[in-house]
């Protein structure tokens, strides 16, 4: 029996432990708030910390890219780490991202980095409003984030940032990366896999829709083979430059049909959720293939599936569960505001079907929960 250990004990981790069962692959997680080797899927504490996590493992992975870099050095220093820690860190800093995109001459959204007001004057010199300004470090599901639309509002902007930049207390120097904001026609993504051996597995372009920064549905069905090539070649580029193993996430913006990537998550990813009953394997189980140097599994779409976020809700009617083919993935966490708490896929035989189950799941679920369903329903049937 291997023994994986992932840093970050959250749901990505116990989704890992849940599809590494089956495997018989013993999957723990380091708790890294608590430095505490616990049990993925209730978080009771196991063992020691993570020096003894390190010796008792096979093979470490993470759940997050904001792991701190002195636990990204121990791990790598043991030769158990996939990925690597140098693309753990990419994912966590816009600006090594950037650099990758330029390196491998992927195409992004115009961009400059900001660290002091001469810098963010030239950003705006540089680039059209309007101006999205993210922090380099630490930034996830929108956060950290300012829109500069109108020039008038720039010295705000401005007052905000350096107070954010000065109130940091990364222990890598925190910056902005000031982007253009892209016109795209929709949000995709894609959720690929490379095994130590460089096979590589891509699953279908996902779509996805965002609300407040915080993704609430994706979608994935048969897609447009362009733009799938596109994606496919992107992700060889980017993998192989980071000579990577394991699930690796891309988010583009799709404006006509050229594909700019937004940003790239180096691990299993919300987006590819749908894979649990959407395809052939999911993405738990080919992320601990890869890192587990097991042959991986087929990325086929067996049906339509989408992905409802469950968000800042512990509960919902029973009657969802009467929907047929339809599954809840709660992720045991304590209720808060806008916490993801847990997801439901859905799937049918065709796209019909499938619409047809998203309506009577929009009927069953609260509306003031789930806002943006029915406005995703509405727009995805006068697609078909
Ligand atoms: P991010 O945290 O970078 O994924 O940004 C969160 C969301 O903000 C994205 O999913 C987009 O909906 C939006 N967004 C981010 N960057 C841009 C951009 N350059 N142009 C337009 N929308 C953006």
């Amino acid at each position: 029996m291997k023994k994986v250990l992932v840093l970050g004990a959250g749901q990505l981790a116990r989704m890992m432990a849940l599809a590494g069962t089956p495997l018989n692959l013993d999957v723990k997680a380091l708790d890294v708030s608590t430095n505490k080797v616990v049990l993925p899927t209730s978080r009771e504490y196991v063992y020691g910390d993570l020096n003894n996590g390190i010796d008792n493992a096979d093979v470490i992975t993470a759940e997050f890219e904001h792991v701190s870099h002195h636990i990204l050095t121990e791990c790598e220093r043991s030769g158990k780490l996939f990925p690597t820690s140098d693309a753990i860190k990419i994912g966590g800093d816009r600006r090594l991202e950037k650099t990758l995109l330029e390196t491998c001459h992927v195409a992004n959204a115009k961009h400059y980095f900001v660290n002091t007001k001469v810098d963010f004057d030239k950003a705006i010199e540089h680039l059209s409003l309007p101006i999205i300004f993210k922090s380099a470090l630490e930034g996830y599901d929108g956060k950290g984030q300012w829109r500069l639309k109108s020039i008038a509002d720039a010295d705000a902007i401005w007052q905000d940032m350096a107070e954010f930049l000065s109130a940091s207390k990364t222990t890598v120097k925190q910056a902005i990366v000031a982007e253009q904001m892209v016109p795209f026609d929709r949000e995709v993504s894609l959720v690929g896999v490379r095994r130590v051996n460089g096979d590589v597995a891509v699953y279908p372009l996902t779509e996805n829709h965002h609300s407040n920064g915080v993704l609430s549905v994706s979608i994935a069905t048969a897609v447009n083979t362009d733009l799938q090539k596109q994606a496919n070649t992107i992700f060889k580029a980017l993998s192989e430059k980071l000579n990577y193993v394991g699930v690796l996430a891309i988010e583009f913006f799709q404006v006509g049909d050229q594909l700019l990537v937004n940003e790239i998550a180096p691990r299993v990813h919300n987006s590819g959720h749908w894979t649990q009953q959407g395809a052939d394997t999911c993405q738990f189980e080919n992320h601990l293939r890869a890192i587990c140097d097991i042959p991986l599994g087929s990325t086929a779409l067996i049906r339509p599936t989408a992905m409802v976020n469950i968000i800042g809700e512990d509960t919902v009617s029973n009657e969802v569960l009467a929907i047929p083919s339809l599954t809840i993935h709660w992720y045991n966490k304590s209720k808060r505001i806008g916490r993801k708490m847990g997801h439901i896929n859905v799937s049918g035989a065709n796209e019909q079907q499938l619409v047809e189950r998203l309506i009577a799941l929009a009927n069953v679920l609260s509306k003031k929960a789930f806002p943006d369903l029915d406005h995703f329903i509405k727009a995805y049937q006068a697609k078909l």
